[in-house]
């Protein structure tokens, strides 16, 4: 006898799992993570601790360490701080205490694709805008969207994954006026950036209190593998992601690795220079190629070859060994291709196996 199939959520049926796929390659430029490791330095501190902790005992619910941690890193106090597993686990956190049935959130494609993903799986109904053609969130499109629109949340993206721009600050306050919710500001690359959402925030600007920018350990700060982010709000935001989110959902070694972290952070700003500099150096290359490029303020450039199929280029640089991501199914995004900035010797692999790729017919 065979049991009966339950079959899944029928609102879930149409969505397409989100998969960043994890093939083998030498030079691994498809996931914008940092190229480089923490200082050793960490390593050996972390090790001592874990060889500290008591594994039969829950972690630290409130991680109180942790967020008095980052809460010095940026001035604020802790219960400003919300801390989970990545930054998505933020998103959902938010998702699930402010959207749900019968809620909206806005967001402006192209852009990164969790944030309709997440919005999905907790059933909010996405509403969405576009940005100009040459990527940038111009405040027609923002007014577009809010006038016909009543989101609980506005979601941007600074710099914006995939496109690389960082919103001005004066588009941020525009939304900020403009949005009856929570403007979530996610600055997973933030450091690359020359303005961050952050300054926003003090005394005497109204509305600041809905407010919300997010970030995470996985990129500048180079510790993808512990899944760590957090969000810095107002306490009622973070008391309301505490009452939607699992009991003791961060373990005490993810606690205790982004803690001794911040401790490095002249380790981090000096990776973000490097690679801001090899930024620099890979977008003067591409200006010489048949593609079409576009500014970034990350760690990763948008690329469109102009006489090429761009999944084709993505498999001719695949057998060079050099993995980038393929964004041209992605809405907006057709023909495009995005390339993470490497260590200096991954990027020139890189170019040479796009110019080798290009010169082919
Ligand atoms: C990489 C990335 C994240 C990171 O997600 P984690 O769950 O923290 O690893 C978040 N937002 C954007 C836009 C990203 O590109």
């Amino acid at each position: 006898m065979t049991a009966r199939r339950i079959p899944i959520r029928s609102d879930l049926t149409e969505l397409v799992g989100y998969h960043s796929p994890q093939v083998e390659a030498e030079v691994r430029l498809n996931t914008n993570e940092s190229p480089f490791e923490l200082p050793d330095a960490w390593r050996a501190e972390l090790l001592d601790e874990l060889g500290r902790i008591s594994f039969n005992r829950y972690p630290d619910r409130e991680a109180g360490r942790l967020r008095q941690a980052l809460a010095d890193l940026h001035g604020v106090s802790p219960a400003e701080i919300f801390c989970a597993n990545g930054s998505n686990e933020v998103l959902q956190c938010l998702l699930l205490a402010y959207g749900g049935p019968g809620r909206q959130v806005a967001l402006f494609e192209p852009t990164y694709a969790l944030h309709r993903q997440i919005a999905s799986l907790t059933a909010t109904e996405v509403v969405t805008g576009w940005r100009t053609p040459d990527h940038r969130l111009d405040t027609v499109a923002v007014d577009e969207v809010l006038d016909r629109a009543r989101p609980a949340l506005t979601f941007l993206c600074s710099p914006n994954n995939p496109t690389g721009r960082a919103d001005p600050p004066e588009t941020v306050a525009h939304v900020l006026d403009r949005a009856p919710g929570l403007v979530v500001v996610d600055e997973a690359y933030g450091q690359f950036a020359p303005t961050t959402a952050l300054d926003l925030r003090g005394p005497g600007r109204p509305g600041v209190d809905r407010l919300v920018v997010v970030r995470t350990f996985s990129k500048t700060w180079a510790m993808a593998a512990a899944r760590l982010g957090y969000l810095v709000a107002d306490p009622e935001v973070v008391s309301a992601c505490e009452l939607v989110v699992l009991p003791y959902h961060l373990d005490a070694m993810t606690q205790a690795a982004g803690r001794l972290a911040v401790r490095y952070l002249p380790a981090m700003e000096e990776r973000v220079a490097l690679l801001t500099e090899e930024r620099g150096r890979i977008s003067a290359a591409l200006g010489d190629l048949p593609v079409e490029t576009w500014p970034s303020d990350a760690n990763f450039l948008l690329f469109r070859p102009t006489d090429r199929d761009a999944t084709a280029l993505w498999a001719a640089l695949l057998e060079d060994s050099v993995l980038v991501r393929d964004c041209s199914t992605w809405p907006g995004l057709d023909g495009c291709l995005r390339v993470t900035v490497g260590t200096a010797q991954e990027n020139d692999r890189f170019l040479a196996a796009l110019r080798r790729s290009l010169q082919e017919s």
